[in-house]
């Protein structure tokens, strides 16, 4: 059997937690709150995109976890247009 990691997800309906489980993760059994993930970073975004699908709560809600990655900064560099500077 395959090692995972377990993402906690509260159904939105009745508020039981509901087990997600992921690949994504270092997957050594860790386990995630959903809400968490976000001040993760770099292990937050591999934890969800590893996201198994949805999952059906007891009460019959379906239930799918969709992350919005948000980008601060991208830099383009173009070494052939390096500018000299010759402060002369
Ligand atoms: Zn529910």
């Amino acid at each position: 059997m395959g090692m995972f990691d377990r993402v906690w997800v509260d159904c939105p309906k009745c508020g039981v937690p509901i087990e997600f489980q992921t690949k994504g993760g270092p997957c050594r059994s860790k386990e995630y709150r959903v809400h968490d993930l976000s001040q993760r970073g770099r292990e937050g975004i591999d934890v969800l995109s590893g996201v198994n699908g949805h999952e059906v709560c007891r009460c019959g809600t379906m239930v799918e976890v969709v992350a919005h990655v948000h980008i601060d900064t991208v830099r383009v560099y173009r070494p052939d247009l390096q500018v000299n500077e010759d402060d002369g």
